[in-house]
């Protein structure tokens, strides 16, 4: 998949990091979100990203501009016809991500790859609901996408080996580094990491400690660079929440259930970082 067409789905987060690392590697990118005005904020977004890459010297400087112009806006799904590679950052619901990839099956050519973001989804189920599930992966990319290394690859029940190939190339040539692993609730990163998390969101609940403190201990006491309500806050609760659910219900051990504070931050619409309030607040 040399110079590849990519679709990226969503333009979140995840999205804008997605596209723009695709687009700096030479890749033409058609993001597509819901409307117009996030798509604009993304590519604000993006231009902010690769502008601060080119002040410290990690990209040439004329490539921010370059890779920016690779990148096309869309809402309407018919953009996805001539590509590739479909990758899919929509928000973490079964649901919503099922009827992304069916659209994408019906509109995207026989032989290009559906590849979900998702943190936790099933990608056997969402491989199950298309024509082409030998052509359905996990690429699950990490926040913030430009700066982190890590691709985990996921392969569903039926996702063929040159699938997995295809994609486990594709994200070397991105830079990045790729670990197949299988496909159960939560893969390999978030089946270790979001307990953490909700082991210190109940560290909370329960009066143990304030925020600051858990983060604090969790720093300077294990070498975490970021303590876990912070990382919480910035991959979003909602996210975070989503996640567990999926633990708690495919794993069906009740080690997994959420925090109810965690639940009640998302019902307040604290989601962390992206609303200016989770754990702390941001300006
Ligand atoms: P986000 O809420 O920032 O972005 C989701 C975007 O999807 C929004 O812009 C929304 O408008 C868009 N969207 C919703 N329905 C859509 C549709 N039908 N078509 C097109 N766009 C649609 O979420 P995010 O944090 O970027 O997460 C996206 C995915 O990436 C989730 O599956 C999440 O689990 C996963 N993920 C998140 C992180 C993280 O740290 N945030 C890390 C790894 C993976």
């Amino acid at each position: 998949m040399a110079l590849a067409k990519i679709a990226v789905l969503g333009a979140g987060t995840m999205g804008n990091g997605i596209a723009q690392v695709f687009a700096q590697h030479g890749h033409p990118v058609v993001l597509r979100d819901l409307d117009r005005a996030i798509l604009e904020r993304a590519r604000t977004q993006i231009d902010k990203s690769l502008a601060k890459l080119a002040e410290k010297g990690k990209i040439p400087p004329g490539e921010k501009d370059a890779a920016l112009a690779r990148i096309t806006l869309a809402t309407e799904a018919g953009a996805l016809a001539e590509c590739d590679l479909v990758v899919e950052a929509v928000v973490e619901s079964l649901g919503v991500k099922t009827a992304v990839l069916q659209e994408a099956d019906r509109i995207a050519r026989p032989a290009a790859i559906l590849a979900s973001n998702t943190s936790s989804i099933s990608i056997t189920k969402l491989g199950a609901a298309t024509r082409r599930p030998d052509k359905v992966i996990g690429m699950h990319f990490m926040n913030p996408v430009p700066i982190m290394a890590l691709v985990e690859v996921i392969r569903g029940q039926a996702t063929s080996d040159e699938t997995t190939r295809t994609v486990m190339d594709l994200a070397r040539s991105l830079g990045k580094t790729p670990v197949e692993v299988n496909d159960f609730p939560g893969f390999v990163a978030n089946r270790v990491l979001m307990p953490m998390i909700n082991e210190a969101i109940f560290a909370v609940y329960e009066g143990v400690a304030r925020p600051e403190a858990v983060d604090e201990v969790m720093k300077l006491g294990m070498n975490h660079p970021m303590g876990p309500l912070t990382l919480a806050d910035f991959i979003g609760l909602d996210v975070c929440l989503a996640i567990l659910q999926v633990l708690h219900e495919g794993l069906g051990d009740p080690k997994y259930r959420p925090c109810p504070l965690l639940k009640k931050m998302v019902d307040a619409g604290w989601l962390g970082r992206k609303t200016g309030r989770g754990f702390y607040t941001y300006p």
